[in-house]
């Protein structure tokens, strides 16, 4: 689990995993030594705060998988940026989003030609839990 974890999660390390019901919760610390504020692309490595972001991932061997990401809120140190502070960020996440890029990639793929109700039973058979109203959702962001 922990290769896999160092490839499908950069900045992050392996923590601990465990079945419930059929889904899989893999809980992660972040590792990075900074992060980059996104207000004025300063780097930081002054940590402020610590707290835990939960977000859906692409099924692991064929688990539905939620993640439990430990990680960081950091001081912004320059000192003309308006931003105090800011939370840190990964690149298989954006900010505020609960389902990686490469899970929305999935849903978008399997979506784009196929009707809601019949994206949400293929997605339903490769382990991926999704409402018809949030694939109608992530399509209109997109169009
Ligand atoms: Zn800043």
């Amino acid at each position: 689990m922990e290769n896999l974890v160092r490839k499908l999660f950069s900045g992050t390390e392996y923590l601990s995993h465990r079945l419930e019901s059929e889904e899989l919760i893999l809980e992660l610390g972040a590792v990075q030594g900074e992060s980059m504020c996104p207000h004025c692309d300063e780097k930081s490595n002054k940590v402020h705060s610590r707290y835990q972001r939960k977000f859906s991932d692409l099924p692991i061997k064929g688990h539905p998988t939620k993640v439990i990401l430990n990680c960081r809120k950091f001081f912004c140190t320059n000192p003309s940026c308006e931003h105090k502070t800011f939370t840190e960020n990964f690149d298989f996440i954006k900010p505020m989003e609960l389902k990686t890029e490469r899970l929305i990639t999935e849903i978008l793929r399997v979506s784009a030609n196929n009707s809601s109700r019949k994206a949400k039973a293929i997605l339903e058979e490769e382990g991926i839990k999704i409402s018809k109203a949030t694939i109608c959702n992530l399509k209109n962001k997109i169009n």
